[in-house]
C-alpha cells in the first residue's frame, strides 16, 4: 500500500501462492500455527489433505512478522494459561527461559508518597485515613497490601513468563515440524481484497524514500495470494485497521479504550527477597488512573511496568517517567534498589474488549488474538485469550479442509466463530463486557465498577460513556488549573517546543514531581535507555510508517500530545510547528495512533495521525 497521498507505483509485482497466509506472529498466530502443524499430517507422515496450490504436498502455511525477529515484541507476562497447557500438556516451565510458575499474588494500593498526583477529595480522604489508622492496619512503606486478591485477578496455577522468550521457544518447535513457515523482518502492508473476498496480502515495498516512492534498489512488496488470510496483527496493526475499514465494525461495537504499557526488565538486587512466580499488581501511584505490575521470573531478574490508560485524562500522558516515579515509590524501590536495568519497552493494549471486536470472518479471512476483541479487560489477560483463538481457528481450518469445504464467511462462521462463541474466551468476555465503563466517570467509580463486575460474574455494573480518545483530552490550561497559571504553562510549553524538546518533563518539575536520581544502572535518562545495548533498529529503504496526513490541523494543536505520549522520543517538535518523525528510534508502540488530538476531516473515526507496517523497532527478545 503506498502512504496516504502518495500515488500507487505502476509495477509489476511477483506473485506467490500459498493456502495460507498469516499476518503477525503474536501469541495468537502462534497458536495458530502450533495447531494447525500438529495436524496437517497424519501419524504415518503423509500429509492430511493436498496443498492446493503445490499438489502433492501438505498445505503450504506462511506466517509474515514485521519485526526484526520473533519474540520481539512487549507484554507482562502472567497467565492462567489454560490454553497454553492445553496446547502443551506436557509443557515444563524449566525448559523455557524465564518462566516460573505463579507463587504468591498481591494487590497493593500505593498511597502518594512525594504529594505530587492528581487525587480527588474522595481519595485524600482515604490516603489520610489509611495514614492515620496504620497502627491498625497493614499500612507499611506508602502502601496497603489487601488482605486478600480477588478471584477475578488470581492466576492461580498459571505461569510468569517472557513473553519473547517464550514466543522464541514456540517458534523452534512450530517451525521444527517443517510444516510451517515464519519470517520476521516481513512487514505486510495491507490485504488484498477482490470483489469483498480477501484473496492474500501485499508485502510492504523496500528501496523506498521516507514518502514510499521508489528509490535507489526499489523493490515492490510481493503479493501472497492464498485460500485463507488470517489476521492476528495486534491491537494496532495496520492490516486489522484497513479491515475494519472496508467492512466496517458490527452495530455498537468500537474501539475507543486502550492503555500503553511500558515495561523494563531488570535484574535485582543479589540479596532480594522476591521468590520466582511472585506477582504484585499495585494501583493509586504515580496517578490514581496508572496500574503496575512486578513480576518476579526465575534468577533474580523480573519484569516491572506500568498502564497509562486513555481514561487518564492528561494532555502529557508521557509513560516513561511515570514508569520511574512508580519504581520509586518506597513500596517497589526497597525491592529494587541496587538493580540493574536489562532491557525495556512499551506497547498499545486494546482495553475495548469484546466491545472492541470487529468483523471476526470474511470471505477468505479470519481474524484472532488481540486485535480480534480477544483480551480479556477484567483480568487485564491477553496471552492465553489469543492463543484460544489462534487454536479455535486452526481446529476450523482443519475441518473444513478435511471436510473440502471453502473458507467463506458461512463455513468459517459455522466453525471457527461457532467455536469461539462456545468456549471460555466469549463466556468470560461478556463477563468483563462493562468492567471498566465506570472508569469514564472517575477512578473511584473505575474501581468500584470492576469490584462490582468481579464479585457479580458480570450481572451488576457501574456504567460510563465511552468516547475516542481525542474527545476526552483536556486543554493544557483546563488540566493544570489550580496548579500551574495558564499563562506560565504556555511559556514551559512555548520553551520546550523552541528547545525540540516535550514539554512534560517541565510540567511535572513545576507540580512538584522530584527529579529523578539518574544512577546509570536501573534508573536512565530515556535517551539513554533507547541505546541501551544498540537496542533499537529501523532497516533503511522503508517509507515512515508514522505520518502527519494534515500539517495544518497540526500546527492549531493545542496539546500536540503524539510529542508527549511518544515512548521512544520518536517524534519531536518541528520548526514549521508540525511534529517530526525520526524512524530510527520508534519502538512500534502504536501510542500515537490513539493518542492523537485530531480527528481525521469527514472520517471521525481515526485521526490524522497514519500509523502503517513498518520494519525495525525493539531488538529484544525478554520484553
Ligand atoms: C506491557 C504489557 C504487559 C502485558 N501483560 C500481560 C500479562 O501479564 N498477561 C496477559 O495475558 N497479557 C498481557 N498483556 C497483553 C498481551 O501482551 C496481549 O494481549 C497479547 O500479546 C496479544 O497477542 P496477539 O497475538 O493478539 O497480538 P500481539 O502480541 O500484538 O502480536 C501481533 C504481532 O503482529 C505483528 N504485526 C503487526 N502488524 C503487522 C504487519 N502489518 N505485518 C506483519 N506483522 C505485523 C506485531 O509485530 C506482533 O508481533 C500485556 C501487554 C503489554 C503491552
Ligand atoms: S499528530 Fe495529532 S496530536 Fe500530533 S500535533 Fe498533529 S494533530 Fe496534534
Ligand atoms: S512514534 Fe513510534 S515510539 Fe513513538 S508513540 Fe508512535 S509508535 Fe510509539
Amino acid at each position: 500500500m503506498s502512504q496516504p497521498g502518495i500515488p500507487e507505483p505502476a509495477v509489476e509485482r511477483q506473485r506467490m501462492d500459498v493456502d495460507v497466509v498469516c499476518v503477525g506472529f503474536g501469541p495468537a498466530t502462534a497458536g495458530f500455527l502450533t495447531t494447525l502443524a500438529g495436524k496437517l499430517t497424519r501419524p504415518d507422515g503423509t500429509p492430511l489433505v493436498e496443498s492446493q496450490v503445490a499438489p502433492g504436498m501438505p498445505p503450504q502455511v506462511i506466517c509474515y512478522e514485521r519485526a526484526d525477529d520473533v519474540g520481539f515484541g512487549v507484554s507482562g507476562v502472567v497467565t492462567r494459561g489454560r490454553s497454553l497447557r492445553a496446547s502443551f500438556p506436557e509443557l515444563d516451565p524449566a525448559q523455557i527461559p524465564m518462566a516460573a510458575p505463579v507463587k504468591e499474588e498481591r494487590v497493593v494500593y500505593l498511597l502518594d508518597p512525594v504529594g505530587a498526583s492528581r487525587r480527588s477529595l474522595a481519595l485524600q480522604a482515604a490516603d489520610a485515613f489509611l495514614r492515620v489508622f496504620n497502627w491498625l492496619l497493614p499500612v507499611r512503606h506508602d502502601a496497603l497490601e489487601l488482605p486478600w486478591a480477588p478471584e477475578f485477578l488470581h492466576k492461580t496455577g498459571g505461569l510468569v513468563l517472557s513473553l519473547g522468550q517464550f514466543m522464541q521457544w514456540v517458534s523452534g518447535q512450530v517451525q521444527g515440524t517443517g510444516l510451517v513457515q515464519v519470517w520476521p523482518g516481513t512487514p505486510v502492508a495491507e490485504v488484498l481484497i477482490d470483489d469483498q473476498r480477501v484473496t492474500g496480502v501485499r508485502l510492504a515495498d523496500q528501496g523506498t524514500d521516507k514518502q514510499g516512492r521508489p528509490s535507489d534498489g526499489f523493490l515492490p512488496g510481493m503479493d501472497v495470494h492464498a485460500a485463507l488470510t488470517v489476521i492476528g496483527d495486534g491491537p494496532v496493526g495496520a492490516v486489522g485497521q484497513q479491515l475494519d475499514r472496508h467492512f466496517g465494525m458490527p452495530e455498537g461495537h468500537h474501539t475507543h479504550d486502550w492503555a500503553v504499557g511500558m515495561k523494563f526488565v531488570v535484574d535485582l538486587p543479589e540479596n532480594t527477597e522476591l521468590e520466582p512466580g511472585t506477582v504484585l499488581h499495585t494501583f493509586g501511584f504515580p496517578e490514581p488512573e496508572i496500574f503496575g505490575f512486578f513480576y518476579v521470573h526465575p534468577d533474580r531478574v523480573a519484569s516491572i511496568g506500568i498502564f497509562v490508560p486513555s481514561w487518564f485524562d492528561s494532555p502529557v500522558r508521557t509513560a516513561y517517567r511515570y514508569l520511574q516515579h512508580w519504581m520509586l515509590h518506597p513500596y517497589l524501590w526497597r525491592y529494587l534498589q541496587g538493580g540493574r536495568l536489562r532491557s525495556w519497552g512499551a506497547k498499545t493494549l486494546q482495553e475495548s474488549g469484546r466491545r472492541g471486536e470487529p468483523q471476526l470472518v470474511g470471505d477468505g479471512f479470519a481474524r484472532i488474538g488481540e486485535g480480534s476483541g480477544s483480551t480479556n479487560v477484567l483480568t487485564g489477560s491477553g496471552v492465553d485469550e489469543g492463543w484460544a483463538t489462534g487454536v479455535q481457528l486452526a481446529e476450523s481450518v482443519v475441518e473444513l479442509l478435511t471436510a473440502g469445504k471453502p473458507f467463506t464467511r458461512a463455513q468459517l462462521e459455522a466453525t471457527y466463530v461457532q467455536r469461539r462463541r462456545d468456549s471460555w474466551v466469549d463466556r468470560e468476555a461478556r463477563v468483563a463486557e462493562r468492567a471498566r465503563d465506570g472508569f469514564h466517570r472517575g477512578v473511584v467509580s473505575g474501581m468500584l465498577g470492576m469490584a462490582l463486575t468481579g464479585l457479580s460474574r458480570g450481572r451488576w455494573n457501574l456504567p460510563g460513556r465511552s468516547m475516542p480518545s481525542y474527545r476526552r483530552l483536556p486543554t493544557l490550561d483546563h488540566y493544570y488549573r489550580g496548579r500551574i497559571p495558564a499563562e506560565e504553562v504556555r511559556r514551559i510549553v512555548e520553551a520546550c517546543r523552541a528547545r525540540g524538546t516535550s514539554a512534560h518533563q517541565a510540567l511535572m518539575d513545576r507540580c512538584g514531581w522530584p527529579e529523578i536520581p539518574f544512577d546509570g544502572q536501573l534508573l536512565v535518562s530515556h535517551q539513554d535507555a533507547l541505546l541501551l545495548g544498540g537496542k533499537v533498529q529501523a532497516p533503511a529503504g522503508y517509507a515512515d510508517h508514522v505520518q502527519f496526513l494534515y500539517p495544518n490541523l497540526c500546527t492549531t494543536c493545542g496539546t500536540q500530545i503524539c510529542i508527549e505520549i511518544c515512548s521512544g522520543q520518536a517524534i519531536s517538535p518541528g520548526e514549521d510547528g508540525v511534529p517530526v518523525f525520526d524512524r530510527e528510534k520508534c519502538i512500534h508502540c502504536g501510542a500515537c495512533l490513539w493518542n492523537c488530538a485530531q480527528p481525521r476531516p469527514g472520517d471521525p473515526d481515526r485521526t490524522v495521525l497514519s500509523f502503517t507496517a513498518g520494519a525495525g523497532g525493539l531488538h529484544s527478545a525478554e520484553n
